[in-house]
């Protein structure tokens, strides 16, 4: 696979012509997709892409086509209603034991999927004002249900160590809050950002730190994405996974598999595999929720229990998260019903072979 070598990050639709990640013929519509949406390619990507390969599943993550323009209907600029529950700025409390901060609208990467990609990029707010801040902590600190907060934006570790381990410090000296979740896209697309100083600024004493790693083809967990998820579980830093399913990208039963192996491998616990959101410009690649629930299934039946992500869809309009299966459990039909006094299930393994639960004795 030939490489390409960047020295700087790439946010001009131009220069992924020029250096042959972007198609010529494209450029026009990628020039109008940017004044929309940000574009953001870091070197460690780039270096992740085969520019020989028009399906390449890296690029088809982070090089901006044509079929962005394409807006279907039922997709929309909040896919997952953040603005139906934020009380303040940077707030979206959702759940009645966590809220998500918002610190930052920028990212290493711009992924075409996002379902923020309405609100993030340089062109956006950059950061929450001093003030907003304040206010954000004031709302925290009010409401002493709340045990865990996320940070999220943007990426969180875009910030410096240093205002992060002042966030980190400002957090954890409210005595309900013992959980700061940071998710992020960093590991992956700028791992040297994962120095010492960044991992010391996500320790905080009176708080747990967990870090949520985002990424979605087992090809970007290598080399020195691998070192700095490293260094964050060598500091006794747990990490989980979050990946979205894509279509071309991981919608495919090897690749799922080899990503929830390779996050394992890394010490990343796989969390949420996430059913494409509808933001604006990314019906090409959603899969269907059949397929999904498929890939899940087989993925139950090739690897371990470790490897097994919840798969989920965030409900349009701010209804929050649910599992949408596979299901393998369901009433037993009501011939099977009847011979047990106590409710009798169908309950299906990991061949796909139905089995009655309690058993006929
Ligand atoms: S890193 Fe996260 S917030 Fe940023 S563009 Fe990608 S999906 Fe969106």
């Amino acid at each position: 696979m030939s490489r390409v070598k960047l020295a700087r990050t790439l946010r001009e639709p131009k220069e992924l012509v020029e250096r042959g990640l972007a198609r010529s013929a494209d450029l026009a519509a990628i020039e109008t997709i940017a004044t929309r949406y940000a574009i953001a390619v870091t070197p460690n990507i780039a270096a992740l892409i085969d520019p020989n390969d028009p399906l390449d599943p890296i690029a088809r993550q982070f090089i901006p086509t044509p079929a962005e323009l394409e807006i279907k209907p039922g997709e929309r600029a909040d896919p997952i209603g953040d603005d139906a529950h934020s009380p303040v700025p940077g707030i979206v409390h959702r759940y009645p034991d966590r809220v998500l901060f918002k610190l930052v609208h920028v990212c290493a990467v711009y992924c075409r999927f996002c379902f923020r990609r309405e609100m993030v990029g340089p062109g956006k707010d950059s950061a929450l004002s001093d003030e907003a801040y304040r206010a954000a902590l004031d709302y925290i600190r009010a409401r002493t249900e709340i045990w865990e907060v996320i940070l999220t934006g943007g990426d969180p570790l875009m910030l410096s160590p240093r205002r992060l381990a002042e966030i980190m410090a400002d957090l954890a000296a409210i005595d309900h809050v013992r959980i700061v979740r940071v998710h992020t896209r960093v590991p992956v697309a700028a791992p040297a950002r994962i120095d010492g100083d960044m991992v010391s600024a996500l320790r905080v004493e009176g708080a747990t730190t967990w870090v949520a790693v985002h990424a979605n083809h087992p090809r970007e967990l290598a080399g020195e994405a691998r070192t700095a998820c490293a260094r964050l579980t060598d500091a006794g830093i747990p990490l989980v996974s979050q990946s979205v399913l894509l279509r071309g990208v991981n919608d495919d039963a090897e690749v799922l598999e080899a990503l929830m192996r390779a996050f394992v491998e890394c010490r990343i616990k796989p969390y949420y595999l996430h059913h494409g959101d509808l933001a604006p410009g990314t019906a090409h690649l959603r899969t269907t929720i059949a397929e999904g629930r498929e890939l899940m299934r087989s993925l139950r039946g090739r690897v371990s229990g470790l490897c097994q992500p919840d798969y989920v869809l965030d409900i349009p309009g701010g209804h929050g998260k649910a599992p949408i299966g596979p299901n393998y459990l369901s009433h037993a039909s009501s011939g099977e019903y009847e011979l047990s006094s106590e409710t009798r299930y169908r309950i299906v393994d990991y061949c796909g072979d139905d089995h009655l639960y309690p058993p006929k004795p």
